[in-house]
């Protein structure tokens, strides 16, 4: 499997005093760090209106920070223009979304093949990188198939499919079990564990506690900030190795 090496063992993603506030003064995150290390796992979690679209629109890069300083891959964004920042984004990144954002005329194969547009792969090489995809996730015998043919349990592997074939130095999924009933969520929560525990790293994005408590790491938000995390972990032979006080509370 291809893996993009942090430099000199860099956390995969790091959040810095990070302040996000948007116009008319809505101060959407305050002074939220964060640390993801190489082979994690890990929920962010809290309740409506508490900051998570907005991390998740600033460690997805598609939004950039008011102050403070994020890394991806010990990479400062803010030295980044917006042509190398979306190329970063297509190489060290793969998106899980809760309605799945598959293209209704292509295949599964094709659909997969996307996640490699941005990522500088060769023509000849995404077909057979997308299958290689598709059979991770279970779905070698669903190759031809196009959304309309697949439940949606089915859609959501597709949408991993993609997210992974890149090899990305981190997957960030946006309540991915929300738009599915609870065997097909149970199917890709089994999914999201099996991949990490081949070594993605993968943060899930959730409101949901039931889905938090099952996870490794558990990072809550409220009102902009970071009210606990129980992470990082130690990971065996990973880079997530920062010891830190097992549970952090507002003071
Ligand atoms: P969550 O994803 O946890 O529901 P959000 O990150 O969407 O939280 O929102 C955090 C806060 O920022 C909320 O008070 C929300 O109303 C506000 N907010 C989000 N996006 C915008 C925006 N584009 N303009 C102004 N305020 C926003």
């Amino acid at each position: 499997m291809r893996r993009h090496a942090g430099a000199d063992g860099a956390p995969v993603l790091s959040v810095e005093h990070v302040g996000r506030s948007y116009p008319g003064g809505v101060r959407a995150l305050d002074d939220v760090s964060l640390t993801i290390g190489r082979g994690e796992l890990l929920a962010i979690i809290g309740p409506s209106g508490s900051g998570k679209s907005t991390l998740l629109n600033l460690m997805g890069t598609l939004d950039r920070p008011t102050t403070g300083t994020l890394r991806i891959d010990g990479q400062d964004i803010a030295a980044l223009g917006d042509r190398q920042l979306s190329a970063l984004r297509g190489q060290r990144l793969g998106f899980v979304f809760q309605q799945f954002h598959l293209t209704e005329g292509l295949t599964a194969t094709e659909n997969v093949a996307t996640g490699l547009l941005y990522a500088g792969t060769p023509r000849r090489r995404r077909e057979p990188l997308a299958r290689e995809a598709l059979a991770r996730v279970g779905l070698a015998d669903r190759a031809r198939h196009r959304p309309h043919e697949l439940s949606g349990g089915e859609k959501q592997r597709v949408a991993i499919a993609r997210a992974l074939v890149n090899a990305p130095s981190l997957i960030l999924a946006d309540e991915p079990t929300g738009a599915l009933d609870s065997a097909n969520g149970e199917v890709v929560l089994k999914l999201l564990t099996d991949l990490n525990a081949e070594g993605t790293t993968i943060a899930v994005i959730t409101h949901d506690r039931d889905i938090a408590a099952r996870m490794p790491r558990r990072v809550e938000m409220r009102d902009g900030r970071v009210v606990a995390d129980d992470g990082p972990q130690a990971i065996p032979g990973g880079t997530a190795q920062l010891t830190r006080p097992t549970l952090r509370t507002p003071s």
